[in-house]
């Protein structure tokens, strides 16, 4: 696979913006995140503020930009990445199924992730609670599991943990009927808290408790502070400056995920703007190491 020069995850306007401008100027790019586009883009009913399209639908506009990158030649490749860690002069993106990427600089487009962790959360992130079933679910052989999910799309995850893990809960976040495997248990209560309990972790719902060995929550994004280790942040949104650059030397950020105002223009600029600051910054690395 090698290392590429720009990783860009997201791929609503900002993402696929950077991953073109990136393109244009040469950059070998590694474009991350679903191959439907985001759903933010694909479900909205009209758009009346986006330059160019005057009253497009949410198709519509999803259409154009996948039009746009295909002309490009510019492939999604379908993952979501749980981890990013810096190794100096590179980084190391975690996938599913522990796929491991490597980029000189990072472009995070993952949008904002909507709601508050839920107390208890981030304590015990890595000591019973967990953002990905494929990484973890091996963890759980014999043990149960309480699976918190988003939307439709995590069921196959909770499918594999189901092969692994003795019992497995499902609390789905969503209104669609979740389509499992007969193992998994399904439970529509609403979770409130998760805390310690000697070795097992307990979930308070709204109607009682479970004890488990673990509690897995799949959002559609993780919140920035958990995927890269080290990123400041300014409530939950990552802090940048106005090159999207982070405190991070070579990572970048862009659209919703930077702040305030949601907007799909906003976005595409931001990650033109994301892009071209990752071009210098490896323009500069280059000078640098002559
Ligand atoms: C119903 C609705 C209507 C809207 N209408 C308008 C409007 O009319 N005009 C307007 O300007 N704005 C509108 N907005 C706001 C607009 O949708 C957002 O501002 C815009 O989509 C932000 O783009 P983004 O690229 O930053 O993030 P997003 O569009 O949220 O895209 C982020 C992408 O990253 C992916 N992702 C997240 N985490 C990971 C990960 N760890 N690994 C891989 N991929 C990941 C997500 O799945 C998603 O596909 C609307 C929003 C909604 C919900």
């Amino acid at each position: 696979m090698g290392r590429y020069d720009i990783a860009v995850i997201g791929t609503g306007p900002a993402g696929l913006s950077a991953a073109i401008t990136g393109t244009v100027r040469n950059k070998k790019v590694l474009l991350l995140g679903s191959k439907d586009l985001s759903l933010k883009v694909t479900k909205a009913h009209k758009i009346a503020n986006y330059l160019g399209l005057p009253n497009a639908g949410g198709e519509e506009l999803s259409a154009a930009f996948q039009k746009h990158i295909d002309e490009m030649g510019i492939e999604i490749t379908e993952d979501k990445i749980n981890a990013i860690y810096g190794m100096g002069d590179y980084y190391v993106l975690q996938g599913g199924e522990n796929v491991m990427y490597e980029a000189t600089s990072v472009i995070l487009a993952t949008g904002v992730v909507a709601g508050k962790p839920f107390p208890g959360e981030e304590e015990n992130l890595g000591r019973g609670v967990s953002y990905c079933a494929t990484c973890d679910a091996a963890l759980y052989r014999g043990k149960n599991a309480v699976v918190i999910a988003y939307a439709p799309k995590e069921e196959p995850e909770a499918d594999f943990l189901a092969e692994m893990a003795d019992h497995v809960y499902y609390i789905p976040m969503y209104k669609e009927e979740p389509q499992l495997s007969e193992k998994i248990e399904i439970v529509r209560k609403k979770p409130v808290s998760m805390e310690r309990d000697g070795s097992k972790m307990k979930l308070v719902t709204d109607d009682g408790e479970i004890l488990t060995d673990g509690i897995f929550i799949l959002r559609e994004a993780i919140s920035p502070k958990q995927l890269v280790p080290g990123l400041v942040t300014d409530g939950p949104h990552v802090a940048v400056d106005l090159q999207m650059k982070t405190n991070l030397p070579g990572c970048f950020a862009c659209g919703d995920i930077a702040g305030t105002p949601y907007q799909y223009i906003k976005a595409a600029g931001q990650g033109n703007v994301a892009a071209l600051s990752a071009v210098s910054y490896l323009d500069e690395l280059k000078r640098r190491s002559k």
